[in-house]
């Protein structure tokens, strides 16, 4: 299997995204499979979605709390081995370099192959919604820590030795080159995202969405089910 083909799975991969279940709506049937087979996973949190209910009985701390319990959750179904918060607050993410080392650190610690993220030029989503800032600044600042910054020797040292990056799964929604199978793992992503109650909870047509959404990717090639990436391959073999 050539590396970056759909059926290819890395050693090391690395979600980085602003909010708790972003990476389950974006990419969770392609962390269960490859969790599945072998790859280590780690889930970079950057914030905690501390602001994300309209209910007024949370406080930005127990929400907090509870969305970091569910994230949790959410990892034990996918089979994802390290999860990391890094706290920073939700609806104000800025892409600074405070937060670039912070994701060079976590990058020169875990040493993914691959590293799955956002899109940050995502500005609209069709012509009813505005992306999200905090999901534009979060990719931003994923690739930017990629590259060139987690590889290059004089930048932070005390952040540990320099890593290359193998390969960058973009979850694009203009541009796609790549789409990988998740028939065997869409009950699982449902499940993920299902642990996210204070979220989800009150959408009955999640599953159904999740399934049709996946079923319009996966339909041109052959796939019941996939998700889509743009992938940016750094280092070939
Ligand atoms: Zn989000």
């Amino acid at each position: 299997m050539a590396k970056f083909d759909s059926e290819w799975v890395p050693k090391s991969a690395m979600t980085i995204f602003a909010h708790p279940d972003d990476a389950e709506f974006s990419c969770s049937g392609t962390v269960a499979k490859w969790a599945g087979a072998g790859c280590e996973v780690t889930y970079a949190l950057i914030t905690s979605g501390n602001i994300g209910t309209h209910d007024v009985k949370y406080t930005q701390t127990s929400l907090a709390v509870i969305r970091e319990q569910e994230q949790r959750h959410a990892c034990e179904v996918l089979g994802v081995k390290h999860i990391e918060f890094l706290h920073h607050d939700d609806g104000r993410l800025v892409a600074d370099l405070v937060l670039r080392r912070e994701l060079v650190h976590l990058i020169r610690k875990y040493k993914p192959e691959v590293v799955l993220c956002g899109d940050p030029n995502q500005l609209f989503w069709g012509n009813n919604r505005i992306n999200h800032p905090d999901h534009r600044a979060a990719a931003l600042a994923a690739v930017d820590a990629i590259f060139p910054c987690a590889s290059m020797e004089l930048l932070w040292p005390e952040d540990g030795p320099i890593h290359e990056v193998h390969g960058v799964y973009v979850r694009d929604m203009t541009f796609v080159d790549t789409w990988i199978d998740i028939t065997g793992t869409i009950d699982l992503k449902i499940k993920a995202l299902r642990e996210h109650h204070s979220q989800l909870d009150d959408n009955a047509g999640l599953e159904d969405m999740i399934r049709q959404r996946s079923a319009d990717a996966g339909k041109d090639h052959g796939m019941t089910y996939a998700e889509a990436f743009r992938v940016i391959r750094l280092k070939g073999d």
